[in-house]
């Protein structure tokens, strides 16, 4: 497993992650054998939220990494109408709470909302400094507001805090290499690709897409969703969330944290799934 500086953090993190969005909704106990095939199989990164589940989700992250919490670099998300200064502390100790830990590798806002960021920094920062957060980072940031986030005098600290910007990416979404991943890289930012597999609407194997994926992943032993995950983690300093539900799925995303593909054959997928506008609008999850 290729391992990268998770961004002004210095920790080394595994390229591919775990996500855990919906993992409350089917059977428990292979949620959580999932989580722990894939931290067997060195995917150290797992990404949940006090949204998810309504802390559910945190709940089963909890059971899954309860006696191996070093192994782990755990992140999560603080809903923005708990962003305030002091929400987000109150929020982080529930969330710490849920998953029977005491400390985050790096908490997010999950998306802008209407409390002013400032007050989520200085409450990020005040969890910093008391151990309860190790970094903190955000989510569906475009690059406007990682510009704004980083300003001299804006809200935080200065950029070297800003650990990352987690963002909706994979093969028939590309609208973040225009703007935000190049913010990213200038200013040392990690990029973290949500929904990798497009969240379910991963490209049909009958489609012209599907048809190049296979092509590439039958020359390297490999399936198609790893090629999908390789593609992705071309950028420098970018990770991979993709969730799993099912261990054979965890083990598998792993093993993709090798995989290294030709300019060649990078070429061919980013022509087949062409990059598309600017900006398409961002979901917010
Ligand atoms: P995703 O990872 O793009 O896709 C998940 C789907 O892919 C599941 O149906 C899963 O099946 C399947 N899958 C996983 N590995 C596979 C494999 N090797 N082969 C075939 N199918 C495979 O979807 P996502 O959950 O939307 O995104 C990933 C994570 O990103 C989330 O869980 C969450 O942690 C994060 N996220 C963040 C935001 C945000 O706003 N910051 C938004 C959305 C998501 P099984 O589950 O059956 O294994």
């Amino acid at each position: 497993m290729q391992r990268r500086t998770f961004g002004s953090t210095g920790r080394q993190v595994a390229v591919v992650g775990q996500g855990t969005w919906n993992l409350e909704k089917g059977d428990r106990r292979a949620a959580v054998e999932a989580l722990c095939a894939g931290l067997d199989a060195g995917m150290d990164h797992v990404d949940t939220a006090e949204m998810y589940g309504d802390g559910a989700v945190e709940e089963l992250v909890g059971e899954a990494i309860a006696g191996r919490r070093d192994e782990v670099f755990l992140v999560s998300k603080v809903l923005p109408e708990n962003a305030s200064r002091r929400g987000t502390v109150a929020a982080c100790e529930r969330s710490l709470a849920r998953l029977g830990t005491d400390r985050l590798d790096c908490y997010l806002l999950h998306w802008a909302g209407s409390h002013p960021l400032r007050d989520t920094v200085a409450a990020f920062e005040e969890l910093r400094a008391a151990g309860k957060i190790l970094a903190w980072g955000v989510s569906n940031f475009d690059e406007e507001e990682l510009a704004e986030a980083v300003a001299p005098g804006g809200p935080g600290p200065g950029p070297a805090n800003l650990a990352c910007d987690q963002v909706l990416y994979h093969l028939k979404e590309r609208a973040v290499e225009h703007a935000v991943l190049p913010f990213c890289a200038e200013h040392g930012i990690a990029p973290v690709f949500y929904s990798p597999f497009g969240s379910g609407d991963f490209p049909k194997p009958s489609s012209r897409g599907g048809h190049v994926l296979a092509e590439i992943a039958g020359r390297h032993g490999a399936t198609p969703h790893q090629v999908a995950l390789a593609f992705l983690l071309r950028h420098p300093g970018s990770f991979a969330i993709p969730k799993a539900a099912r261990p054979e799925h965890a083990r598998e995303n792993a093993a993709a944290g090798d995989l290294q593909l030709s300019e060649e054959e990078l070429r061919r997928l980013g022509e087949a799934f062409p990059r598309g506008p600017r900006r398409p609008g961002v979901p917010v999850l």
